[in-house]
């Protein structure tokens, strides 16, 4: 057993580590403020490497495993969650289905551009009804002339208005249930094909998060990704890998916020002393680290088995239920930690803690992971 990463692995860390702070930290309260998405942001981490990180070099992408690609996300995240959760959508939901189930066609039109950075990527499977029951999808897909025709409305899309291409699910064979949903990939611009309202959000303001409307939307027969009724058994799977770059993403804000308070802690004085001298805010420093430390063992622990091609359903669950919580809690002690300059927006604590609750209910709420994780557990006895 091995706890350490090889020198590349420190390499590319330390590489995003200083991408996110000479190019990412400057903006990030503007972009959260006015909402910007920041595409020149993601051009740049496509010439990194960051759009593709795990996609084969023969597709565009940089070659890498899911290691890599936390330590990817968590850096990005460190500084600012709206990229993290970019590429972690951008990477692990849309290229991947399509690198996972697209045809050989469809690999070289769609997951190129993608890994390279100059197409944004979405994944839309959540409906104003088919949240955590995705398998209630409404959107239709009738079979039409050899192609398809969908109708339908999803909602929470992350890039639903800015994606150049979204992988949208819908019920092609009404009677048999989960077993009847298909994915689709479809390009912007096609006609009947639109995205709806763009969310207000509470946190990750910068990250686009959209409806995807379909009215009569008209694709032909290579729409169709992977086959006919396997799209909502796919979407699992990928959610597998997509809940570890999930887990990575809470792990970076859960850092950024904890170096953020300790180094606030060493500094600010009450009663005559440094406030990290009090017993109170070490023991909040002690848990936080302690539950960091825990997330990036249950992380790196999915990701090593997900580069080994093992089934990780219950590891990247446990990885992602745990990292979430555990950054939820760290940003909360590090807002107490600051205080009252946690709560207004000169520090960074309370954007951490806005930005980091997603991570509890994206990708499977933290009940939906504890029903994943109980279901394994169980089948596996
Ligand atoms: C910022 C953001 C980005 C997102 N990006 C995407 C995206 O790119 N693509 C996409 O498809 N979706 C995306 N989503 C949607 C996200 O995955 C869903 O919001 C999530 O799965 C929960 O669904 P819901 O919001 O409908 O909540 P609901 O399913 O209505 O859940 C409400 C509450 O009930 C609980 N609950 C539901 N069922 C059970 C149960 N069986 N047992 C116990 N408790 C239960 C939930 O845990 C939750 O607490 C995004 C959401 C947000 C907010």
């Amino acid at each position: 057993m091995d706890f350490g990463f090889s020198d590349d692995q420190e390499l590319l860390r330390r590489t995003v580590r200083d991408f996110a702070e000479t190019e990412i930290a400057p903006h990030v309260r503007r972009y959260d403020e006015s909402q910007e998405f920041p595409r020149e942001i993601l051009r740049k981490a496509g010439e990194l490497g960051l759009m593709g990180i795990i996609f084969p070099e023969e597709y565009g992408g940089a070659g890498l495993g899911y290691t890599e690609y936390a330590i990817a996300v968590e850096e990005l995240s460190r500084v600012d969650g709206s990229i993290g959760i970019a590429v972690a959508a951008h990477n692990s939901l849309c290229t991947n289905h399509i690198f996972q189930s697209g045809s050989e066609e469809q690999k070289r039109k769609y997951v190129v551009p993608l890994a390279s950075g100059s197409w944004i990527g979405a994944w839309s499977l959540t409906e104003p009804t088919a949240g955590s029951d995705a398998a209630g999808t409404r959107t239709v897909a009738k079979a039409d002339g050899g192609g398809w025709v969908l109708n339908g409305t999803k909602t929470f899309t992350t890039h639903g208005s800015v994606g150049d291409v979204v992988v949208v699910f819908a019920v092609t064979d009404p009677d048999k249930g989960r077993h009847g949903i298909s994915a689709f990939v479809i390009d912007k611009g096609t006609p009947g094909f639109r995205p709806g309202k763009k969310e207000d959000k509470m946190g990750l303001r910068a990250s686009d998060t959209s409806e995807v409307i379909m009215e009569d939307c008209r694709v032909g027969p290579t729409a169709l990704l992977g086959e006919r009724g396997h799209g909502f058994v796919d979407a699992m799977k990928i959610l597998d890998g997509g809940r570890i770059s999930i887990a990575a993403l809470a792990l970076g804000m859960a850092r950024g916020a904890f170096e953020a308070a300790a180094k606030y802690a060493k500094q600010r004085e009450q009663f005559g002393r440094a406030i990290a001298e009090f017993q109170a805010i070490q023991f909040m420093l002690s848990e936080m680290a302690t539950r960091i430390d825990a997330s990036a063992l249950l992380i790196h622990r999915a990701a090593w088995m997900k580069d080994r091609g093992m089934k990780t359903t219950r590891e990247s669950a446990m990885a992602k239920l745990y990292a979430s919580e555990a950054g939820v809690y760290v940003a909360d002690r590090a807002l107490q930690i600051f205080g009252g300059y946690g709560y207004v927006k000169d520090f960074p604590a309370e954007k951490f803690y806005r930005d980091v609750k997603l991570c509890t209910i994206g990708e499977g709420t933290s009940e939906i992971q504890r029903l994943v994780i109980a279901r394994e557990i169980l089948s596996s006895l």
